[in-house]
Order: structure tokens, then sequence, then C-alpha cells
């Protein structure tokens, strides 16, 4: 689940991480509001989206005066911002953060991640922060540093002048700088984060360190255990068929193809992936049932392929083990009775209950397809959407 950067920032705060003084804002009035008790100018006002990239796509901008808050504010609220990771479609801004400006001397990189080869949680950073940091990365990435920190020990003090020594931090912020990695390790251990990343941690003409830019990501599987988290989810970022499915406890994402798809088991749902692409069309999904699926959840898949106005065609592969292929055949019937299925389905299935599964297949009155195998179920979908 991803957060707002001023949502980020709260938690800094809470933390004792160094934020900017400021507050969101979701009227011109609101930021003109928040300007006055900030107190001072520049202020910056920073467009809100789960996404990065803002600076270069116009979603900051600095304030001289209030009526120049005003007028930003104005311009930023209600605009569709693309930025590199939006993809075109952009997203529209519904709020803005307004705070004080920043001197900036350096801009730093910092962030913590889990690193599945070490099992360790990765600190990485680097001197070249800021809107640039991806060419820098791949530029330059033997100047990237990374620590990695066993969480069975949490940080060490070694650990955090390891990074210190390595962005050249002047001696006066070897210890601000400790601290603040500590509190921000505490942090993603508190919340189950699977990332938070400062880009730009900046130090100031007068040689503070800032966190001018928030990012965390939290680890799906352990919002559970995190009621207040869950709170700051905002539903309007997200694609509105993944909170449909997600609803269902469903593990779908969507994608740009044309063809559906309904799979049980992540790898074999890649797999059919590949296969759609090796004949010719493109995936418009990935859809994992899972193993251990009813007739109802294959139903509820059914529907959000359904409503996808991508789809031109779906294509349902199961392996029946634990999910038998005559569940899965009722699932399918029930959600094509309830529905209007407006493209072919092609089905293939193999597995547990395979001749039940197709005699309620072939007795629904449904126009399906069936394919014997992998290859040939892409290749049918493939040739019958065009
Ligand atoms: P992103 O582009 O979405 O990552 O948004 P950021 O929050 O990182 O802001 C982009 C850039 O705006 C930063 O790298 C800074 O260069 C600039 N910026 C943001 N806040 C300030 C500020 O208070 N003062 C100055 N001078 N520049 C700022
Ligand atoms: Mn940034």
């Amino acid at each position: 689940m991803k957060i707002h950067e001023y949502q980020a920032k709260h938690l800094f705060k809470k933390y004792g991480i160094p934020v900017p003084k400021g507050d969101v804002a979701a009227t011109p009035a609101d930021a003109v509001h928040v300007a006055e008790s900030i107190g001072g100018f520049p202020v910056v006002i920073k467009a809100q989206i789960h996404a990065g990239g803002r600076g270069k796509a116009g979603g900051v901008k600095l304030a001289q005066s209030l009526d120049e808050v005003r007028s930003i504010a104005e311009a930023i609220i209600g605009m569709n911002l693309v930025t590199h990771q939006t993809g075109p479609k952009g997203r529209n801004v519904k709020q803005v953060l307004v705070e004080q400006g920043q001197k900036i001397e350096k801009e730093l990189y910092v962030s913590l991640i889990p690193d599945r080869e070490t099992a360790c949680i990765a600190l990485i950073a680097s001197q070249s922060g800021g809107m640039d940091i991806e060419e820098a990365a791949s530029r330059d990435p033997e100047k990237i540093i990374k620590v990695y920190i066993n969480p069975l020990h949490g940080i060490h003090p070694f650990q955090c002048r390891q990074a210190a020594y390595g962005l050249q931090l002047p001696s006066s912020l070897i210890g601000p700088f400790s601290q603040m990695l500590k509190n921000l390790y505490q942090l993603f251990v508190d919340d189950d984060c699977s990332l938070v990343e400062i880009n730009p941690l900046i130090i100031t003409s007068d040689q503070r360190l800032i966190a001018l830019d928030a990012k965390i990501n939290f680890d799906d599987n352990a919002l559970f255990r995190h009621k207040d988290l869950t709170a700051l989810r905002d539903l309007d970022e997200e694609d509105p068929l993944e909170v449909e499915a997600s609803k269902y406890h469903l593990n779908y994402i969507n994608m740009d193809g044309t063809v559906g798809n309904m799979v049980n088991g992540a790898g074999l749902a890649m797999a059919v992936m590949d296969t759609i692409k090796l004949a010719g069309a493109e995936p418009a999904n990935f859809l994992d049932v899972g193993g251990g699926a009813t007739a109802e959840m294959v139903e509820n898949g059914f529907k959000v392929i359904l409503s996808d106005p991508k789809v031109k065609g779906i294509l349902i592969n199961i392996f029946g083990g634990i999910l038998r292929c005559d569940v899965l055949a009722k699932g399918v019937v029930e959600a094509a009775r309830k529905i209007n299925v407006h493209v072919p389905v092609i089905v293939r299935m193999e597995g547990t209950n395979v001749e039940e599964g197709r005699r309620i297949l072939a007795e629904s009155g449904l126009q399906l397809y069936t394919a014997v195998s992998m290859k040939d179920a892409g290749e049918k979908v493939a040739s019958i959407i065009g």
C-alpha cells in the first residue's frame, strides 16, 4: 500500500525525523491559510499523488507571495499530472502540500528496502540525490552506498557511520544523521514497510538535515495488524478494478492488453501471460484465484475481468489440484448466467475431476471454446480475437 507524501511526513515527524514546516490543503484558500501560518517566503507547493517525478512534471512550485500561493494552488489542484511514474494517463491532483521553502546546499538520497538475497534490510544512500537519481545510479552504480542491516540485530552505530562517511557528510552532521537513520529504521520495522525513501534528504545552507520528500510503502500482507495505517489508504489513487478485486481477496493486477485471463497459482499465471504474448496477443491482467479458490471466488474473478472494457477475449487455465475442475466450472457457469458474457471464452483445464468439469461446461449452453494445451489455448485466444 502506498501513501501520500504529507502522510509519510506525519509519520516522519512522529519518529523525530526532521521535515519542513507545513500542511496539506485541498483548496487554494486552504493553501493560503497554511502559507500564512508558515509566515515567510518562499513556500513550496507540492502536488500530492502516489507517484514521484512531480518536480520535473510541474507538480512542485515555489511561491514568493500569498497571491502566488493562491494562483499556483489553483493551477495544481484539479490538474492531471503526468510524470514518468504515472504512465501516460496521469493522475488527478486533489491536494497540495504547502511547506516552508528550504535553502538547499546539497541533495542526498537515502532509502530502506528489504533485500531478499541477503535476507536483510538494505540501507541505500547516494550523494547525488534529487530529481536525477535514476540517471546517477545507472551512470555510476559504484557510487551507490549499500549497507545491509540484519533485522535480528537491528541497526548498529557503525553502520550509520559507514553510510555517513560514504556520503562524505561534514563531521557536525554525523551525529544527527545517525540518529535520523536509527529513527527511520525503527519506523520501517514498526510499520512493516516495504520501502522508505527520502529523495532528496537535504543539507540546508545552515547545515541541518531535512527530509524534503518522503515516500513510504507498506507490506500489504502485514496491514491486518496496522488498522491506523489502513486508514491512510487513498482508493482514488488505485486502479478501480484492483480495488474491486481486493474486496474478494483476489490476486489481480490490471494491465494494458486485451486478453483477460484467470489462472490458479502465480507461477502458472506468469506462464500463461508468456503464452499469450508468444501467440502475438497481450494480457489484460494478471489474476491468480489461488490454489484453494471457491466457486464464488472464480465467479468474482470472472466478473472483474468482464467489467474491464479492454478485454476482447478470456483465457481460463486451471490445473485442478485443491481447486477441483468441477468447482471451477460451476463458478464460471454461475458467473456467466448472472452477467452478460460479451467476449469469447477459451477454457483449458486439467487435473482433479476434469471430466466432470468438462461435462458441466458442455451442458451449460454457454459458447465456450476448449483447448487441450497451454500452447493451443494461447493460439486459440489470439486467433479468435484477431
Ligand atoms: P519529486 O520530483 O516528485 O520527487 O518531488 P520532490 O519532493 O523530490 O521535489 C522535487 C524537487 O523540488 C527537489 O529535488 C528540489 O530540488 C525541489 N524542491 C522541493 N522543495 C524545495 C524547497 O523547499 N526549496 C528549494 N529550493 N527546492 C525545493
Ligand atoms: Mn523526490
